[in-house]
C-alpha cells in the first residue's frame, strides 16, 4: 500500500482509540515517510512527540499497522527537523515486545492516594455526552484549586464519573508529585467519621484531612441523611476551600435533587463548576466498544459491535460487561462467535431480570422454586409450605 494511504488508514483507526485531544496533539503532524523490509518510518514533528508515540502509543500503532499489513515488523520514529536533518531512533521490534498479546497490565490501587492507575484521560473516550465534564476535569489538572473549585460532576450509574474523578487525581499526582491527592468514596468517608467519633479520634482525623491538597469525594449522594457526617464534611470543605485546595465531588444527581442534604452544602456545591455526564449516543457507544476492543486486544466483528451498541444504551459499564462475556466465550470455546450466539449470550445482560420483573414473572418463579401451583400462591390458607 502506498505510504500515505497506509498511514491515513492507520490514523482513522487510531482516532477511535484515543481521545480527540490526544489525537490532535500527538498524531496531527505525523506521516509515513518510507517503508522498507518490514520497517515503517514515521516522521514526527519533534522529539517530545517521538517520546510519546514510543512510550504510549507504540503498541497500538504497531498493532494497527500489522492488521493492515502483516509484513510490517517494526516502526522507526524520526524527528523531522525544519532543515530536514532526520534522526532515526529504533523502537522495539514486534518480537521484542514482552507481552505479545498487548494486554494492559492489571492495576493496583495506590495506598497513599487510594487512586486506581487504570483510570486515565488516555483511556477515557470523549463524546458530546461527557465533553464538558472532560474539559473541565482536564482544566483542573493544569491549576488545581484555582480554576474550577469545587468541581461537581453528576450523572447516572456506569457513565464514567468515577473514571473521570480518578483520571483527574492521577493526572494531578503525575504533574504535581508533592501535592497530597486523596480519593475517598463517600461510604469510606462516612465510616471513617463514625469510627473516629466512636474512638474519640475525630480531632486527629480532622488534622489529617486538612492536609489534603486535592480532595476527591465520590458518590456524595450517600451523605444524604447523615447529619453528623455532613457537619464534618462542611467543616472540612470550608477549611480546604479557604486555602484554595481543590475539591472534586461526584453524585448521581445534581445537588438540588439530593434530598436530606443540608442547604448550606448544596449552595457550596452550586457555587463552583458543575458538569453533567449524560447518555452516550449510538456513534459514541460504538466508538467506546471499538476502543475497548483494542484495549483488550480482541477481534470482534463490526456486526456484533453494532448489535451491542444498539442494545446497551444507558450504561458504559454494561457495554464493557458485554465485551467481557464475549472474551470469556471466545477463550472457553476457542473460536470467535457469530451474531446468533452473541444474542443468546447477552440476553441476560440486556434483559436482566431486574428490568423485566413483572408480577406475573415473580409469582411464576417463586411457584417454580417452591414447587407449587401458581394458583396456590393466592390461596388464603395457613398451610405452612404455602405461607
Ligand atoms: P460511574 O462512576 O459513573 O458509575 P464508572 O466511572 O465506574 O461509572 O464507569 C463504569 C465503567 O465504564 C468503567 O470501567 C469505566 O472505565 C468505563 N467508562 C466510563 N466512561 C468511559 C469513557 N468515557 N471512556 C471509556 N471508558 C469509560
Ligand atoms: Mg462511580
Amino acid at each position: 500500500m502506498e505510504n500515505n494511504k497506509l498511514w491515513q488508514s492507520v490514523l482513522s483507526q487510531i482516532q477511535f482509540c484515543i481521545s480527540k485531544a490526544n489525537f490532535e496533539t500527538w498524531f496531527k503532524n505525523t506521516k509515513v515517510v518510507s517503508e522498507k523490509d518490514g520497517a515503517v518510518f514515521v516522521s514526527v514533528p519533534n522529539s517530545f512527540s517521538k517520546e510519546w508515540l514510543e512510550n504510549k502509543y507504540h503498541k497500538l500503532i504497531l498493532k494497527i499497522l500489522r492488521n493492515t499489513d502483516e509484513k510490517i515488523k517494526e516502526i522507526k520514529y524520526t524527528v523531522e527537523t525544519p532543515n530536514q536533518k532526520v534522526q532515526i531512533i529504533k523502537s522495539p521490534k514486534f518480537e521484542e515486545i514482552k507481552d505479545p498479546q498487548l494486554r494492559f497490565r492489571e492495576f493496583e490501587v495506590d495506598k497513599k492516594t487510594n487512586l486506581n492507575p487504570r483510570y486515565t484521560f488516555d483511556n477515557f473516550v470523549v463524546g458530546s455526552f461527557n465533553e464538558l465534564a472532560y474539559a473541565a476535569g482536564l482544566g483542573i489538572t493544569k491549576n488545581p484549586g484555582l480554576t474550577y473549585n469545587p468541581f461537581f460532576i453528576y450523572g447516572g450509574v456506569g457513565l464514567g464519573k468515577t473514571h473521570l474523578l480518578e483520571a483527574i487525581g492521577n493526572k494531578i499526582t503525575e504533574k504535581f508529585p508533592k501535592k497530597r491527592v486523596e480519593y475517598i468514596p463517600s461510604n469510606k468517608f462516612i465510616t471513617e467519621i463514625i469510627n473516629a467519633i466512636k474512638n474519640r479520634s475525630i480531632e486527629l482525623l480532622k488534622v489529617k484531612l486538612q492536609k489534603i491538597d486535592v480532595l476527591i469525594i465520590d458518590d456524595i449522594q450517600f451523605l444524604a441523611g447523615k447529619e453528623k457526617t455532613q457537619e464534618e464534611f462542611f467543616y472540612l470543605f470550608n477549611n480546604l476551600y479557604e486555602k484554595n485546595k481543590q475539591i472534586i465531588i461526584s453524585s448521581d444527581r445534581p445537588p438540588k435533587a439530593i434530598s436530606s442534604l443540608e442547604e448550606r452544602l448544596k449552595s457550596r456545591f452550586e457555587g463552583g463548576m458543575m458538569a453533567d455526564i449524560s447518555l452516550p449516543d449510538y456513534e459514541t457507544r460504538l466508538a467506546i466498544l471499538k476502543f475497548k476492543e483494542q484495549e483488550k486486544n480482541i477481534q470482534i466483528s463490526e456486526e456484533i459491535l453494532k448489535y451491542i451498541a444498539s442494545n446497551i444504551t444507558k450504561n458504559i459499564r454494561e457495554l464493557e460487561g458485554a465485551l467481557n462475556q464475549i472474551i470469556v466465550y471466545q477463550k472457553v470455546n476457542n473460536k470467535s462467535l457469530n451474531l446468533d450466539i452473541t444474542k443468546k449470550l447477552l440476553k441476560n445482560l440486556f434483559f436482566s431480570p431486574f428490568k423485566i420483573a413483572t408480577q406475573k414473572k415473580i409469582i411464576k418463579t417463586v411457584a417454580e422454586f417452591y414447587d407449587l401451583n401458581e394458583k396456590d400462591v393466592f390461596n388464603k390458607t395457613r398451610k405452612k409450605e404455602i405461607v
